[in-house]
């Protein structure tokens, strides 16, 4: 293809580069059939007709139209590829992530399909790799939530006449230094959630450090676990969560700042958010972060009502 040596570098370069909807679908070939063998992503026959008036190929086996989008993030969205692949480079690489009102504004939509669209990239985010953690592991949980202002009032209320902590959600995060951060959003903080989240992530034998909560007792049988208590001291030695403690506040940052009063139901989204550009910040580009996230879109589409089904309000701030 001629623009393949061409890959685009910033995101100005991005904007001008996929606003070119013939580029722009070039560009998402490569990335979805790498080895250029175009296939039906309805029944997988690789026999079909391509009409580049519509850019769009009829299958010769179902005898059904198809588009790039079929079966990937991007399906049913009236958006073109140039906006979506602006929209992808933008959460890709926006270290403290980037809201649904600045997405709007740049792409020109409105801020609904903004949001819609950062959840669908979102979900293109998500880990793919579940090989366990070794090495020396830091495991801590922290709490999110519970700022009042920019919620809908019906909501505010309701946290109000809440009690303290309730309208904060626990997650944990696991984090092998030098390597990969996983987290979880938890429903307590008790021994059984927490420790089957460490035989399930990380390998036995490992250094495992984590602060002094009683929950994480019993972990020596399997793991070299050592404790910092938090009540005497943070860093003893090579003993400490700091990994984590840095991880929690970048992310804090970035939905306090920029996601302003995030649902617990999508909490885990914007986690997944988070971890990508962690868990890919080493020897890697914004054009390279990018392309990963393209390279995933495939078999993860998530319609609006799988979003908004467990929400309250129905509210999409953010
Ligand atoms: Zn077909």
């Amino acid at each position: 293809m001629e623009n393949e040596a061409k890959t685009p570098k910033t995101l100005q370069e991005a904007i001008v580069f996929f606003s070119d909807p013939d580029r722009a679908l070039a560009f998402a070939m490569i990335l979805r059939w790498p080895d250029g063998k175009i296939t039906c992503p309805r029944c997988g026959f690789d026999q079909h007709s391509f009409i580049s008036s519509r850019r769009i190929w009829f299958c010769k086996g179902c005898k059904k139209q198809f588009t790039i989008k079929v079966g990937t993030i991007f399906e049913d969205s009236p958006l073109g590829m140039d906006k979506w692949m602006t929209a992808v480079w933008l959460v890709a690489n926006c270290k403290n992530g980037v809201s649904s009102y600045e997405i709007a504004r740049d792409l020109g939509i409105t801020q609904k399909s903004a949001w819609f669209m950062m959840h669908r990239v979102r979900n293109a985010m998500q880990s793919g790799s579940f090989g366990k953690l070794s090495g020396e592991i830091e495991a801590d949980e922290t709490f999110i939530g519970g700022k009042s202002r920019n919620m809908h009032v019906a909501q505010r209320q309701r946290r109000i006449t809440g009690t303290g902590g309730k309208d904060k959600t626990a997650v944990m995060g696991i984090l092998q230094r030098g390597g990969e951060v996983r987290t979880k959003v938890i429903s307590s903080r008790k021994k059984k959630e927490l420790q089957s989240e460490v035989r399930k992530h990380v390998e036995a034998g490992s250094a495992l450090y984590t602060d002094a909560l009683m929950s994480y007792e019993g972990l020596a049988t399997d793991y070299a676990h050592q404790v910092v208590d938090h009540a005497v001291q943070y860093v003893n030695g090579r003993v400490h969560t700091n990994g984590l403690e840095n991880f929690w506040s970048l992310f804090k940052r970035g939905i306090g700042g920029t996601y302003v009063s995030v649902e617990p139901f999508h909490l885990f989204r914007y986690l997944d958010e988070q971890m990508f550009r962690y868990n890919n910040r080493k020897e890697m580009n914004d054009a390279d972060r990018f392309q990963a996230v393209m390279g995933n879109v495939t078999g993860r589409r998530l319609t609006w009502r799988e979003l908004t089904g467990k929400m309250e309000g129905g509210t999409c701030v953010n």
